[in-house]
């Protein structure tokens, strides 16, 4: 049964549609956005037209941005025979955080998987070696200590190795499981300066 109009029914359907949304919070957002100032549900509308329309893949170090070439990578003061390699842009944002880090990014947007049936073809994987044909000092493995993110610094260990590049992976203590974005800047850096050679 249709308790509301369509129209809110449609709108509170969007909304639980998205990730970590219920029924209920999908029904408290619909309901608070019809409370809105129209401007300013107009504005949020853009932005998310906006922002899907115009984010795209960085050319080199595959983050999320809306230029060719990210903010991060077109700075001249990065080094850029550093890289580090995370999976996914929120946890460069989290290591951008802590201020310290001068290296340049490598975003995989996803870990291998194979539980879920994610690949190493499935991940930007093959991008990143092809980076690494360039003049590349230490690549840093920043991946989760999930089970898929130990899997796939392992993997990219194994395919690095023998190009003679220094590998590392940031130090455990950063808890097993534990999304980056969620853990405080200071653990991320003493992981960060915590790294060893792999
Ligand atoms: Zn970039």
């Amino acid at each position: 049964m249709d308790y509301y109009s369509s129209q809110i029914s449609k709108l509170i359907e969007e909304l639980s549609s998205l990730p970590g949304i219920g029924a209920k919070s999908a029904q408290r957002l619909a309901f608070h956005i019809i409370h809105m100032p129209k401007e300013q549900v107009q504005q949020m509308a853009t932005a998310m037209v906006e922002a899907r329309n115009n984010v795209r893949y960085c050319s080199k170090c595959y983050t999320l941005t809306d230029k060719e070439v990210c903010p991060i990578c077109s700075d001249a003061a990065r080094d850029e025979k550093t890289i580090m390699v995370v999976e996914t842009t929120r946890d460069l944002v989290a290591y951008e955080k802590t201020g310290k880090y001068r290296g340049v990014y490598h975003v995989l947007h996803g870990a291998i998987s194979p539980m879920l049936g994610i690949g190493p073809g499935d991940i930007k994987l093959k991008e990143l070696m092809e980076r690494l044909q360039g003049d590349v000092n230490e690549v840093i493995i920043a991946t989760n200590s999930s089970l898929e993110g130990e899997t796939t610094a392992m993997y990219i260990s194994k395919l690095i190795k023998p190009t003679g590049i220094k590998v590392s992976r940031i130090a455990s203590g950063v808890p097993v499981g534990g999304d980056l974005e969620y853990i405080d800047e200071v653990t991320l850096l003493r992981a960060l300066e915590g790294r060893t050679e792999l």
